[in-house]
């Protein structure tokens, strides 16, 4: 018997702020439903799996790697590929965990081999009986919630006019959150076939769409933050053009290199990806520089760190004297910094709330994929939102 065919929905995923938004009014959706429906949207959102996946766990579900980190096990129905283990954070294993607490406590005669995770609320004295389906009170859950404003641009991409709109709720149902999770992993650069493995895929062009959207978005974002790129100086570079042209992107993919809070261009040092600065990375004096607004907070993170470095240097801090002058920040890097961050600040400020939510959409997806080369290992920025924030149940 062929298998079922694999999800082809890549694009279907939630907007960042929606899944926020949800993670935020879980409790609303426990005290309408059940703590089980809590649990089972929590473990969706977490963990990817499909509905079915989620409602049928066992109650042994959780189990740790050899190297002490935990896994959930779960029936792969779709594909009859029972058992897959797929590696989860301490978080997720801890909203199983008090699961677990519960339902042991719920039914303390029944083996813990014939529990379910979840079991259902009715009709079960012994709690071996699964959730059947959590869509009904999640569709009620969400209709209940306020309306959630994404920004989105007109039709008529040359004016980019930007406007809040409340997003569409029918496309708030719990399947959508195996897309999210597909997606987030792809935005933040996990290996296609790791992800492969994540989502449990046979093929891997399955997977590849979730990239290619992630590719989509990640170019309109950064045509959205090139429009308010500035110099060293803090002066905007104005640019005619309202997107990046096809050879624009691929001379920005291979014309420029990451410095901490802006961009290279100088030649040699592209040329070496970032190992051959002549100027030891006094970027801020540096004709090559340009940053956009998407680095605003890694410029003010570079400015607390100077500040508290000349903090520090003055104090009491054991240092031969030429060693202590040349690491004492100078004011006119302290100076230069503050006028840009100022510079950058009031731009923003003077766009509409629209512009704003749809700028800030689009430095959280251009921030996701970004690396920084420093002569060093690639750093990768924190993943925002790999679990969105929720309190506990
Ligand atoms: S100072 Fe910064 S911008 Fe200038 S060459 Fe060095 S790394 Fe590039």
């Amino acid at each position: 018997m062929p298998d079922e065919p694999e999800d082809t929905e890549a694009g279907r995923d939630l907007p960042d702020e929606v899944l926020r938004e949800l993670c935020a009014h879980l409790d609303e959706l426990e005290a309408q439903s059940s703590t089980e429906v809590r649990v089972a949207t929590e473990l969706l959102i977490d963990t990817g799996r499909r509905p079915d996946e989620i409602n049928t766990l066992p109650f042994n579900c959780l189990e740790q790697d050899p190297d002490g980190s935990d896994v959930l096990v779960y029936d792969n129905h779709k594909a009859y590929r029972l058992g897959r283990r797929l590696p989860i954070g301490a978080e997720t294993a801890a909203v199983i965990r008090r699961q677990q607490q519960r339902v042991r406590e719920r039914f303390p005669t029944t083996a813990p081999a014939r529990l379910r995770l979840l079991p259902r609320p009715k009709s079960n004295p012994e709690g071996t009986k699964p959730l059947v389906d959590v869509s009904g009170h999640h569709r009620a859950w969400v209709k209940s919630l306020p309306d959630i404003l994404v920004p989105v641009v007109a039709a008529d991409a040359d004016t980019r006019v930007t406007r809040l709109v409340p997003f569409d709720k029918k496309r708030i149902f719990p399947y959508a959150y195996r897309h999210c999770y597909a997606q987030r992993h792809a935005d933040a650069g996990v290996p296609v076939d790791v992800l492969k493995e994540l989502m449990d895929h046979r093929l891997v062009s399955t997977t590849m769409g979730y990239y290619r959207v992630g590719d989509e978005r990640r170019r309109e974002a950064v045509d959205r933050v090139t429009a308010l790129q500035f110099d060293r100086h803090g002066d905007r570079v104005w640019r005619t053009a309202k997107s990046l042209l096809d050879s624009e992107h691929v001379r920005r993919a291979i014309g420029e290199v990451a410095v901490p809070y802006g961009v290279c261009r100088e030649p040699t040092n592209v040329a070496a990806g970032g190992h051959a600065c002549p100027l030891r990375f006094r970027c801020l004096g540096c004709e090559h520089f340009s940053t956009d607004v998407s680095y605003l907070p890694d410029l003010q993170a570079h400015l607390a760190d100077l500040l508290r470095s000349r903090e520090r240097l003055m104090s009491a801090f054991e240092a031969d004297d030429w060693a202590r002058t040349q690491a004492m920040p100078s004011e006119e890097e302290i100076r230069r910094i503050r006028r840009l961050i100022e510079r950058v600040q009031t731009d923003l400020d003077d766009l509409t709330p629209e512009d704003r939510a749809q700028i800030e959409q689009a430095v959280t997806v251009v921030r996701r994929s970004r690396t920084v080369m420093l002569g060093m290992p690639r750093v990768r920025q924190p993943l925002p939102d790999v679990r969105p924030a929720r309190t506990p149940t």
